[in-house]
């Protein structure tokens, strides 16, 4: 068998390092990839946005089952270019995907749907949005409606500052066509969490809760940033949490896009706000998150491939994945000055004393190697995951691990699971 996964990052190198594991023992490849990738699976030199390129690498190497890591080529309609050429592909449609790559087109879905989220307004001028700012109370969240890889939210504490952001975006393109149109929201409280299914159009597979960390400093301070790290499961998520976000938010969406002629097979990630109120649909990814990736395959006991291939055939009610009983913890370690601009090429020490590392896995989001020697290439650099018969185990492991890294200007958060450890 031949798999080819597109990406370059630590999710990816989740995915790959989980497919490498399979029964099925594929030949894989990872376009285009990463040095630390290459160890496990054959580098192809085509970027996740050429996806004609994609389609003819995999046309002409038989490639057996595509897996998509980011959200670029699902927008730009690669599951559905795959199809039309007869090859197996992971992930949904350009219209299915439009749940991310559309902020409104979300909204919108909820809202005709009655699935609980923030209340909302779209614009695409900046008087109106300012009007509608007028009308309300702070804190107001200001979001581009388009992809901007991750930083297209804004939280404004007044209306000068929201004000702001509403030019910022609409007027001055701060995320270009991204910005053509804003969604103004409510401000909701409560505690976060994230939820990833798998769906094939007609059935939900969870997987495993998780919580993210997106602030860059300790104490959710500071500003959002890709993913500081991650933990599964989310205490948060508690049994009758979960039955609420099936019954509430994720049989009616399927029902939802089913009634609009979309089929959506891949995994749907919603990002949520735990409410007084209770559950309540903050964002939806098209993919895996970047790094609750990494927390859940570590996790995950049964074979990747099976279950990629029964959200593909639509067969997602006959399998049943088996989970690892023990918690996982990703700490995601960064360059100086990220989420803001930083420099590469430091070198990274200490990661040959984790190669053989029988707690974990450290998977390389930005790194490059050299004559022998790692060293940084992104603002997220490394995911250091580790599992643990509890999540206060895995988050100890997880540190002790990190405590063997180090970079010039390296810096991570020293909290990552801190609110399952206070609900503990
Ligand atoms: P999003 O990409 O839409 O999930 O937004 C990124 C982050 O902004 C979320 O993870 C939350 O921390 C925050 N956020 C987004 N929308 C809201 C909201 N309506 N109320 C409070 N916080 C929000």
């Amino acid at each position: 068998m031949k798999v080819l996964v597109i990406g370059s990052g630590g999710r990816e190198h989740a995915l790959v390092w989980k497919i490498s594991q399979s029964a099925s023992k594929p030949k894989i490849y990872c376009a285009p990839g990463s040095a630390a990738i290459g160890e496990l699976a054959a580098p192809v030199a085509i970027q996740p946005e050429q996806v004609e390129k994609l389609a003819d690498f995999a046309t002409n190497e038989k490639i057996d089952l595509t897996v998509v890591g980011p959200e670029l080529p699902l927008t730009l309609g690669i599951a559905d270019l795959f199809e039309s050429r007869g090859l197996r592909i992971f992930g949904p449609s350009k219209t299915a995907a439009q749940l991310e790559g559309s902020k409104a087109f979300a909204k919108e879905m909820l809202k005709q749907i009655n699935i609980p989220t923030a209340a909302f307004g779209t614009f695409t001028d900046a008087p109106s949005a300012k009007q509608y700012l007028s009308e309300r109370r702070p804190p107001y969240v200001v979001k581009a409606d388009g992809l901007a890889a991750g930083k297209g939210v804004l939280i404004c504490f007044n209306s000068q500052e929201a004000e702001r952001a509403v030019d910022e975006i609409l007027v001055r393109r701060a995320f270009g066509r991204a910005g053509e149109k804003i969604v103004i929201e409510e401000f909701l409280e409560g505690e976060e969490a994230s939820f990833m299914v798998l769906t094939d159009g007609e059935h939900i597979l969870s997987l495993a809760s998780s919580q993210d960390h997106k602030r860059v400093f300790d104490n959710d301070q500071g500003p959002n940033t890709g993913g500081m790290g991650a933990y599964s499961p989310a205490p948060v998520v508690d049994q009758s949490i979960h039955e609420r976000i099936q019954r509430e938010i994720l049989t009616p969406l399927l029902t939802g896009l089913k009634n609009k002629g979309i089929r959506y097979r891949g995994v749907i990630y919603v990002g949520l706000m735990i409410t007084k109120e209770g559950p309540k649909v903050l964002e939806f990814n098209a993919r895996f998150g970047d790094p609750e990736c990494q927390s859940i395959m570590m996790r995950l006991k049964s074979d990747l491939i099976p279950l990629l291939e029964a959200t593909i055939d639509g067969k997602l009610n006959d399998i049943q994945p088996e989970w690892y009983e023990e918690a996982a913890v990703c700490v995601v370690l960064c360059a100086a000055g990220y989420p803001g601009s930083y420099d590469n090429g430091k070198e990274i020490h200490g990661l040959d004393k984790l190669r053989n590392w029988q707690g974990g896995f450290v998977f390389h989001s930005g790194t490059v190697k050299e004559n022998g020697r790692w060293s940084t290439s992104g603002g997220r650099v490394l995911g250091v995951t580790a599992r643990g018969h509890s999540i206060t185990a895995a988050v100890e492991e997880a540190y002790r691990a990190v405590g063997e890294i180090s970079w010039e200007g390296m810096h991570y958060r020293k909290d990552i699971a801190y609110r399952a450890l206070t609900n503990l």
